[in-house]
C-alpha cells in the first residue's frame, strides 16, 4: 500500500510558503485509512501503550480508531477554553507568538503508558507540548506516532529518545 498516493499536497495553504499535506484523501479511502491505522496499532502494541493521547483536531481522527482497535482509552489535547473541567496547560512558542494546549487533570492515571498520535510531525512544537502535559499528569510516554513526518524541520529532535513511528516522510 502506497499511502503517498492518498496525500494531497497544497502549496501556499494556509499561508504563503507552506506546503500543506492534506490527509483527507487518505481518510476518504477505506482501505488506505485502515492500513494507516493498522500500522500505528502495531506500533502501539510494540511499545505497550495503555492509553492514546491526541491533539486536536487531526490527532483525534487518527488516534481514536487506534484506541478503539486496542480497546484502550483516548484522551484529547485541546486549545484553551474547550475542555469543561479542571485542566493542566502548557504554553509553547510558535514562529510568531505562542500557543497553549490543555488536558483534563484526570485524563491520565500516574504510571499509564501513553502513545501520542497526530497526523503530522513538523517542527515538533505540538508533540513537545503534549509530552509535557502527559508528564505533568504523571503519565509515561511510551512513544509518538504520526502518518507524516516533514524531515527537514527536525521535529524528531524535540521528541528525544522516545520511540517514534512515522508512516511517510517528506
Ligand atoms: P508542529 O507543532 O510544528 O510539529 O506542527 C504539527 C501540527 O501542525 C500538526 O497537528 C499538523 O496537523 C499541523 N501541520 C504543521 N505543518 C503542516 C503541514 N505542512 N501540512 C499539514 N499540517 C501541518
Amino acid at each position: 500500500m502506497d499511502l503517498r498516493e492518498h496525500i494531497a499536497i497544497v502549496q501556499n495553504f494556509p499561508k504563503e510558503g507552506i506546503s500543506f499535506k492534506d490527509i483527507t484523501p487518505l481518510m476518504d479511502n477505506g482501505e488506505a485509512f485502515k492500513y494507516a491505522v493498522d500500522q500505528i496499532v502495531e506500533f502501539a502494541k510494540e511499545v505497550g501503550a495503555d492509553i492514546i493521547v491526541g491533539p486536536e483536531a487531526r490527532g483525534f481522527i487518527i488516534g481514536c480508531p487506534v484506541a478503539y482497535a486496542l480497546g484502550i482509552g483516548f484522551a484529547p489535547v485541546r486549545k484553551p477554553g474547550k475542555l469543561p473541567r479542571e485542566v493542566v496547560s502548557v504554553e509553547y512558542a510558535l514562529e510568531y507568538g505562542t500557543n497553549v494546549l490543555a488536558m483534563h487533570k484526570d485524563a491520565i492515571s500516574p504510571g499509564q503508558k501513553v502513545l501520542i498520535i497526530d497526523d503530522l510531525l513538523a517542527t515538533g512544537g505540538t508533540v513537545d507540548a503534549t509530552i509535557q502535559l502527559v508528564e505533568k499528569l504523571g503519565g509515561t510516554v511510551a512513544g509518538c506516532a504520526f502518518i507524516i513526518e516533514l524531515t527537514e524541520l527536525n521535529g524528531r529532535e524535540k521528541i528525544g529518545n522516545y520511540p517514534i513511528k512515522t508512516l511517510l516522510q517528506y
